[in-house]
């Protein structure tokens, strides 16, 4: 028998909270009774009840002991058993039917209803049934005459009717609370469950399921705190991966979000388990670690995260590489509240970003300086197309085999009137980072085009202006219209200007970068790879894009005559480019060895310091007439 839980198994040992509460509260209330019943029965000196009373309280004392100790079976047989065996002792050896000790019955039947199944109260029932009924018998048959005078089999049967009806109605009003209370605990557990969730959704990212921006500060609060106390440090790492954005615009948001999970994974793999890996939004994380004692334990943090994200992922079937530039802030060193190391951590990602990607850098107040430097040049550069402070420089480009002048690569120059000349590795990446390089860029290819226009008045011929487009200018929507308009404006036919872009722009087969490609081809324009052999090794989107030629980076030409590797590596790209039916261009010949090296290998074009750097127009014009 199961006297608690309507489920049969020891699973069901547990109540609900109120029936729980209502159990420690009846038997409480019991206590009470047996000692009130049992003390003046022993004043009056009967001894076999009161002494069949205190024991029972013991029992029931042992059974609230069990209920608060949430053992409900135990304490419902601790109740049940030793109350129904005193009870029926105390009414077969007192006045049966008559006796006091039958007021407790209903008390017991709403025990047994509460507390019990629908088994332990007919069982609870019947013996009652069956008690009365024996009494009756050693009554009448005179076995054990009970000590009343108005005793009569009737008697019994109404008695049994009448705690039948009773129990009857009190068996339906629990059976109604406990369907009740069951379903309060339904509803308190899915209110129970909701709170989690939001709990959840509150502090964690929807999209990597890692702890959001708020838990993160949280989290650092708890490490400096801690480092505090035992005298450590803890460090912020701030994480960005370096082509999210190329990946998301060519490949797609789905397959964007598919690599920001699986980095999130590897992140959380990279790092110990005590530290915290924050998604900060978009492709930003902030990673918390905390207990170090030196900075070579991040450092060897950050060297696991960044070669972990450099092994390529698999998004929709395509190995995608996506590495990432990490900043770290340390604390107390470089700040020791969350917004300044955060910035800080911020700033030095940046600096990693700009060494070139894939790498991580310590932050150092140097970098707050540079950061006002920044802010300083970019404000500089709003106002210096309107001042026109920039120029463009054209270096010459050559067919290596008869040194002849095919055209010239359009390099941009600001002369700033106080600053000086500044190189565009200084501006242009802030030019990118602020936007302005869409204006910058449109600005660039107007002058490309009126300069064509005008060399072929001056009679330079046949020569083609290469302009360098950065991906922000690919990705926005005006390119096309902006080299239209500036082809129109010059009537200068497209197939004088041609195109450089970079590897990485093309890093993922994306069908609108296609197609836009295949639509500034379809104008006539020129179109090639710059810096080819620094980005990605994928070389599968070379086949799907319609580019003319590969540009060697200058930096393995410049070395290839003192070091074998540059040389088997422009070797490889100019074999590469001739499998594909691509031209090869090297940049950066600063020798006639090279050139003579470049000549053996097949490569067909090139440019370099040494024939000329960069000139202002008429310093070209005159370089090249000079060579007629
Ligand atoms: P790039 O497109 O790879 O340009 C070639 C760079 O190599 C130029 O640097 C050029 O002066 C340099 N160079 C050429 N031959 C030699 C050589 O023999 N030895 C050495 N040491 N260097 C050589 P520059 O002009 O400083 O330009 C740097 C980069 O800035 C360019 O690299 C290009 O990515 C970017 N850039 C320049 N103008 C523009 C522009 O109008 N728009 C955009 N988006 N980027 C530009
Ligand atoms: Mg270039
Ligand atoms: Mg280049």
């Amino acid at each position: 028998m199961h006297p608690i839980s309507e489920t049969p198994n020891a699973a069901a040992q547990t109540l609900f909270p109120l029936q729980a509460l209502l159990l420690v509260k009846v038997l409480v209330a019991l206590l009470w009774a047996v000692v009130l019943a049992a003390a003046p029965l022993m004043l009056a000196d009967k001894w076999f009840p009161s002494s069949l009373l205190m024991l029972t309280g013991f029992v029931l004392f042992a059974a609230l002991m069990a209920a608060r100790r949430n053992r409900a079976r135990l304490a419902g047989w601790l109740i049940l058993a030793p109350m129904i065996t005193c009870v029926f002792v105390l009414i077969a050896v007192g006045k049966g039917p008559l006796d006091e000790a039958m007021l407790t019955l209903p008390g017991l039947m709403m025990f047994a209803s509460l507390f019990g199944n629908r088994r332990v109260y007919v069982s609870l029932l019947l013996a009652i049934a069956v008690l009365l009924g024996a009494l009756a018998l050693w009554h009448f048959q005179g076995w054990h005459v009970l000590p009343v005078s108005r005793v009569y089999p009737d008697t019994f049967a109404t008695v049994i009717v009448i705690l039948s009806a009773t129990s009857y109605y009190v068996w339906l009003m629990a059976s109604a609370l406990r369907k009740t209370l069951a379903e309060l605990e339904t509803e308190n557990e899915r209110v129970r469950a909701s709170l989690a969730r939001i709990e959840v959704l509150a502090h964690h990212d929807a999209l990597t399921g890692l702890p959001n921006r708020i838990l993160a500060r949280d989290r650092f609060e708890r490490a400096s705190t801690h480092a505090a106390r035992n005298q450590t440090s803890a460090a912020l790492l701030y994480l960005d991966i370096d082509n999210f954005k190329t990946v998301n615009d060519s490949l797609g948001h789905a397959a964007g979000d598919a690599l920001l999970c699986d980095v999130a994974a590897r992140l959380v793999k990279a790092v110990r388990a005590e530290d915290t890996v924050s998604r900060q939004g978009g492709d930003e994380f902030l990673i918390v670690v905390g207990d170090i004692t030196d900075e070579d334990a991040v450092a060897s943090i950050a060297v696991n995260i960044v070669e972990t994200l450099a092994r390529p992922f698999q998004i929709n079937g395509l190995g995608v590489t996506a590495t990432c530039s990490l900043g770290v802030a340390m604390y107390p060193g470089n700040g020791t509240d969350y917004d300044t190391l955060r910035k800080h951590a911020d700033l030095a990602m940046y600096q990693a970003k700009e060494a070139g990607r894939n790498a991580f850098r310590f932050f150092d107040e140097e970098m707050n300086t540079n950061v006002v430097e920044h802010l300083h040049l970019i404000s500089a550069m709003r106002s210096a197309l309107a001042n026109n402070e920039f120029h463009l420089h054209y270096q010459p480009q050559f067919s290596l085999a008869d040194e002849r002048i095919v055209g010239a690569e359009a390099l941009l120059r600001w002369q700033h009137p106080e600053m000086g000349l500044i190189p565009p590795a200084r501006f242009i990446p802030l030019a990118e980072r602020s936007g302005l390089i869409v204006e910058i860029g449109a600005w660039v290819l107007q002058e490309a085009c009126r300069q064509a226009k005008a060399w072929q008045a001056d009679g330079l011929g046949d020569l083609v202006i290469a302009v360098n487009v950065s991906p922000v200018q690919l990705r926005r929507d005006g390119l096309e219209e902006a080299l239209r308009s500036s082809l129109a404006r010059v009537d200068l036919p497209a197939h004088y200007i041609g195109l450089e872009l970079t590897e990485s722009m093309l890093l993922a087969d994306s069908r609108p970068l296609r197609d836009k490609l295949a639509r500034l081809r379809a104008m006539g324009l020129h179109l090639s790879i710059d810096d080819f052999g620094t980005g990605y090794s994928n070389l599968s989107y070379l086949k799907q894009f319609d580019v003319e030629s590969l540009k060697v980076d200058q930096s393995f030409v410049r070395r290839m005559a003192s070091n074998n590797n540059d040389e088997g590596i422009v070797r490889a790209i100019v074999q590469i480019a001739d499998s594909l039916k691509l031209d090869a261009v090297a940049e950066g010949i600063e020798d006639a060895q090279t050139l003579q090296n470049l000549n053996a290998m097949g490569c067909r074009f090139g440019q370099g310091f040494h024939w000329s750097p960069a000139l202002p127009p008429d310093e070209f014009l005159r370089f090249v007439q000079e060579r007629a």
